[in-house]
């Protein structure tokens, strides 16, 4: 068996262009009848990795999952790929038990979903011996391990596979095994000579922010704000958290729910269906919701509370964002949260090194919300990936936190904490510190200590901040036996006593949040792309209406939206507008049996979107001849009248977005081959300008912003094929004339044929060769300027005035050399003044 026909299978099912990493490899190692584990995070497409080997072997794939609420999805979501699945758990009663199972004999099933208990039960086992078995996937592998967090019972008795049916390959697949968890997996189910693919555990599409936890509900409304229609999930500690939450958010006319154990299992079901279905977009919840949800266009996961740990944060955040597109990940902290945690672990029943553990493990996780570090960098590294780099999509990358001589403020808090004998917790301290005249200061006598209200200069968020830091760099401690006070130590003194310098990072005032737009500068540039409610760009506006259509299929079939198409192949097709089948079948996503499910239905919103856009296309004012080369194929665009003025914008707006989508794929690819961050490559900001710009010369390229050499083909590259595929489709593209006719010329065209195919003269063509060589493009020009002539030219460029003209110096040659020739020297000359 050959991969090439596991490529043909991916576009066939599930219309996607290419394996992720290790996918390819993985499917391999299963061709090759080689034993498995697979490290991979959610969403880093685990399935595919055992779907593909399903419907290119003989036989059936038997899948093991623990995870019975999902089996139904899964089974639902590879029908819609055309794959015949089916699974066996309790939920299925005895007739619909037994059709899976006729149906399994009869040989028609590719994948077979089962629970642990049904595939190791005495039962099964006569006819699992008479299935022909391509494949075992063990999903969830993790449940194998006592060390790990789902331990499932029926996982340790999984030997028996291997010794019954030594032929066929296991794959193991888990999102979270450490070193011991991997050693039990690969033990118990006594694989052999066993292949390891551990992916990476970064989810870049995900944005990591964390939020000092003060009036978070302020915060949370403003984040909604912001994310318009997006579906997400709030994580709350406690069951009422989460209702009380949900009524105040709604009340303030957002569309959320809540979730917990508490509820009616009828109650939960219907919550997750809602949510599922896109009819509740955002649910409070507590962390049990999500386990059983594939949902991948989950937009955002919010944590209210602080996770008890760094596992379950990054399990809960890697719910957001499985479709690749950007998700935002925000995490609110508050000591309150610690302390509270604190408390439960102490008075809970674990024995003492478990609670020992637990309490090492909420400490890294606090340590990850307050340390200015790069967020992603801080979980990878704590999950033993090794990460050097700054991400850029994170909080602190995007905005580092900036240091200042903190000694004077350090003292001040010290001095305070030992006047007053080291009792005061941290809001009371500083209260203190800011002057406060509540009851207990006075009551206790903190009014008429030194430092009462020497803090003012802050304000109680500040303090607040800085006290963590000051408690990270081991100045004062928390003294969780007595109420929490604070305790100035050995290092504490040092500072206060004896003048030790302690820098501290600033806080951020709240005004900063936002960058503030300078007044009365003139920027060269249009505005970014980043869009305002208002401002919505045409590609969002045909997503939106795909979107709609989803939502009715959906609604008429009864399927998930998410299962119809994801996100990410909407806002492919918002790109690629496909106006034929054809076109639509290179959206990524678009599978056959999908493309004849849904293709009419999407296909005719693009195309009466394309019809109400259209019209004639404006003549481009950078362009001589207004003649557009090659024929639009909006066949039905001028049957629809409209003015120039609507649709100039709007073909900017095209190229800009494609382009921004483009290249910033382009970036990530360059990043990850390079192991550095995408703000590394190119800044957002430049990002934009080349996507608003085109440019796609060196000369331009380089005038649009300051990008490393390295990255300047592939960018220019990028950049090109795009207009030409945007030019292709009809859309007139701003300047973009003379790389049409370098297009052609490269295509092997002689001049005189360009000029024919373009309905140009000559001479233009000729100058777009010429502008083209003259902004650095390697042209070989010998053919009309050898370089003697041009350097005879060049030499007598003394005797003219600038800027140079070329009928006087033509003239001056007495015609001994030609316009073309006397055209590429002036081209070269500025040429060189680029490549230097
Ligand atoms: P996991 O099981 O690891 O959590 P999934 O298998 O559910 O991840 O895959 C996550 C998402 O990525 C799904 O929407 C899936 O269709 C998509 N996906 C998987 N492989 C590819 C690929 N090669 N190209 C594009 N999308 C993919
Ligand atoms: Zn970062």
């Amino acid at each position: 068996m050959n991969l090439e026909k596991a490529t043909t299978a991916l576009k066939k099912y599930f219309g996607y262009e290419q394996f992720r990493p290790l996918q390819a490899d993985i499917i391999q190692a299963v061709y090759d009848k080689r034993d498995s584990l697979v490290l991979m995070p959610t969403g880093g497409g685990k399935s595919i990795c055992y779907q593909i080997p399903a419907v290119t072997l003989e036989g059936t794939t038997v899948v093991l999952s623990p995870l019975i609420a999902l089996m139904k999805d899964q089974v639902e979501a590879l029908s819609r790929t055309g794959i015949p699945a089916a699974f066996l758990n309790s939920s299925l009663d005895s007739r619909q038990a037994m059709n899976v199972e006729n149906a399994l004999m009869a040989g028609h099933l590719k994948v077979l979903y089962v629970s642990p208990e049904k595939l190791v039960s005495q039962s099964f086992q006569p006819l699992l011996r008479r299935l022909n078995i391509s494949l075992f996937a063990i999903d969830e592998a993790h449940c194998i391990s006592a060390w790990g967090h789902d331990f499932r019972p029926e996982y340790t008795q999984l030997r028996f596979l291997k010794e019954q049916y030594p032929h066929v390959p296991i794959l193991a697949l888990t999102a979270t095994a450490d070193k011991l968890t991997r050693k039990d997996i690969l033990e118990q189910l006594h694989l052999q000579d066993p292949a390891q693919f551990v992916a990476s555990f970064d989810r870049p599409n995900i944005a990591l922010y964390v939020r000092p936890g003060q009036r978070r509900i302020e915060q949370i409304v403003e984040f909604l704000r912001l994310h318009p229609g997006q579906s997400g999930i709030i994580y709350c500690l406690a069951r009422r958290t989460c209702q009380d939450l949900s009524d105040k958010l709604n009340a303030k006319g957002f569309q959320t729910a809540f979730y917990h154990a508490e509820m009616t299992s009828a109650q939960r079901n219907k919550v997750q269906e809602d949510f599922k279905f896109d009819r509740t977009p955002i649910i409070c919840a507590t962390i049990a919701f999500g386990m059983g949800i594939d949902k991948s266009n989950v937009r955002f996961v919010i944590h209210y509370n602080l996770p008890r740990n760094l596992e379950g944060y990054y399990q809960e955040i890697g719910r957001g964002g499985r479709d690749g597109l950007p998700a935002d990940a925000l995490l609110f902290f508050s000591y309150g949260d610690v302390m509270t945690y604190r408390d439960m672990i102490e008075q809970g029943e674990s024995s003492p090194e478990q609670k020992e553990l637990k309490l090492a493990k909420l400490n890294r996780m606090y340590q990850f919300a307050e340390a200015p570090i790069c967020r992603r960098k801080t979980v990878l590294n704590y999950f033993g990936e090794p990460y050097e780099q700054n991400c850029g999509n994170c909080d602190v990358c995007k905005k580092p936190p900036r240091h200042f001589d903190g000694t004077i403020s350090a003292q001040k808090a010290l001095s305070a904490i030992l006047r007053t004998n080291q009792t005061v917790g941290m809001s009371l301290l500083v209260d203190i510190l800011r002057g406060s005249r509540r009851r207990e200061i006075v009551e206790r006598g903190f009014d008429q200590i030194k430092t009462f209200g020497q803090g003012r200069e802050y304000t109680f968020d500040n303090w607040m901040f800085l006290l963590s830091q000051m408690l990270h760099l081991g100045l004062l401690e928390i003294a969780y036996d007595e109420h929490n006070c604070l305790k100035v130590t050995p290092m504490g003194r040092a500072v206060l006593f004896e003048g030790k310098a302690v820098q501290l990072a600033l806080p951020e005032l709240p005004q900063e949040a936002a960058p503030k737009p300078e007044k009365g500068k003139k920027t060269r540039l249009p505005a970014p792309v980043a869009e305002s409610p208002l401002d919505i760009s045409q590609r969002e506006v045909l997503f939106r209406r795909l979107s709609a259509v989803r939502r009715s299929i959906s609604q008429e079939q009864g399927v998930p939206p998410y299962m119809v198409f994801s996100d990410a192949t909407l806002q492919d097709m918002a790109d690629k507008r496909p106006l034929t089948k054809s076109a639509l079948r290179t959206v990524s996503g678009v599978g056959e049996h999908k493309m004849k499910l849904y293709g009419e239905a999407f296909l005719n919103e693009v195309r009466s979107f394309a019809v109400e856009q259209s019209g004639e296309p404006l003549p481009d004012p950078d362009d001589e001849v207004p003649a557009s080369p090659t024929p639009a194929p909006k066949s039905r665009a001028s049957s629809v009248a409209s003015t120039p003025k609507e649709t100039a914008p709007n073909a900017a707006d095209q190229i800009r977005d494609a382009l921004q989508q483009r290249l910033s794929n382009l970036r990530g690819q360059l990043a990850q081959q390079q192991g550095i961050a995408p703000q590394a490559v190119c800044s957002d900001a430049l990002l934009e300008s080349l996507a608003v710009r085109h440019p796609y010369t060196l000369a331009d390229l380089l005038e649009t912003g300051d990008l490393a050499k390295p990255y300047h083909k592939p960018f220019l590259q990028t950049i090109r094929t795009c207009i030409l595929e945007k030019t292709a489709e009809g859309i007139r593209v701003l300047g973009a004339s003379p790389l049409q006719t370098w297009a052609l010329f490269q295509a092997g065209q002689s001049v005189e044929a360009i000029a024919e195919i373009r309905g140009y003269a000559t001479m233009t063509i000729m100058g777009h060769l010429a502008s083209l060589y003259e902004r650095g493009e390697d042209i070989d020009v010998s053919a009309w300027a050898s370089a003697e002539d041009i350097d005879m030219v060049l030499g007598a460029l003394p005797l003219f005035e600038q800027p140079y003209q070329q009928k006087p110096i033509y003239e001056h040659f007495n015609e001994r050399y030609t316009h073309d020739t006397i055209r590429f020297a002036l081209a070269h000359l500025k040429r060189s003044s680029v490549l230097v």
